[in-house]
């Protein structure tokens, strides 16, 4: 006799609200969050941490305190990063960021070229702009890193006084003189004599978080690395 089985209680979700991959619209079945399992499988990944002297190092040769650099993946138009990036910056895919961020923190420990970092710092949003998106998703990302680093994430003290224009389209000249001297450190006390991680979403000139490298050395910090999500090739 054929026994009655209970439907796992995902099975029934899905059949009632099915949920959809952002990148290619297929049906999300199971385990599956986000995006198809085909997606994730072809998402330009950089494989760049260990890599010295890497495309996302190459923004930040003129800061000698930079000790290293990397970026998850590629971000591409048309693309699957396309997607996450644009649903974790402007859709609240909270989740998604720390899964993101989580993803960040292995690669830097496989690489072992991250080992000394000992605060995590997001590039800060204008207040008034966090306040209106209601987080800043390199915090996010952030929070993902510390699970695995297990290293703890300062916001607040590194602070973006200048609420910039939207530098989507600005040329890399254009970008720079935009968020020159947007940044401060309000207590330089508490980041000397630290090894810091500046995170951010994605790296395209690379003049927002080499503002904010200016800021921190400022501030007195001779060690910064850098973990972006995405680089965006020029
Ligand atoms: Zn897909």
């Amino acid at each position: 006799m054929k026994r009655f089985r209970l439907q796992p209680l995902r099975e029934i979700v899905d059949l009632l609200f099915p949920r959809h991959c952002f990148h290619c619209s297929q049906l999300l079945l199971g385990d599956e969050h986000y995006l198809c399992t085909h997606c994730w499988l072809h998402l330009p990944f950089t494989h760049n941490a260990a890599v010295v002297g890497n495309e996302t190092e190459q923004h930040f040769q003129a800061h000698r305190e930079v000790v290293a650099a990397m970026s998850l993946l590629h971000y591409r138009p048309d693309t699957a990063s396309r997607d996450l990036l644009h649903h974790i910056k402007y859709y609240g895919a909270r989740k998604l960021a720390l899964t993101m961020g989580m993803m960040i923190g292995e690669k830097l420990v496989e690489s072992g070229r991250f080992a000394s970092v000992d605060l995590l710092v997001p590039v800060p949003l204008h207040p008034r702009r966090e306040r209106h998106r209601s987080y800043n998703q390199s915090e996010l990302l952030c929070r993902g890193i510390a699970k695995v680093l297990q290293r703890p994430v300062s916001t607040g003290n590194l602070v973006r006084t200048v609420n910039t224009d939207s530098q989507t389209h600005m040329t890399a000249e254009e970008r720079k003189e935009n968020v020159k001297g947007a940044f401060r450190v309000r207590k330089p006390e508490l980041f000397q004599q630290r090894h810091i991680l500046l995170v951010d979403d994605v790296i395209t000139t690379g003049s927002t978080t080499a503002a904010c490298c200016d800021a921190l050395i400022a501030a007195g910090v001779t060690r910064i690395s850098i973990a972006s999500l995405a680089l965006a090739s020029s």
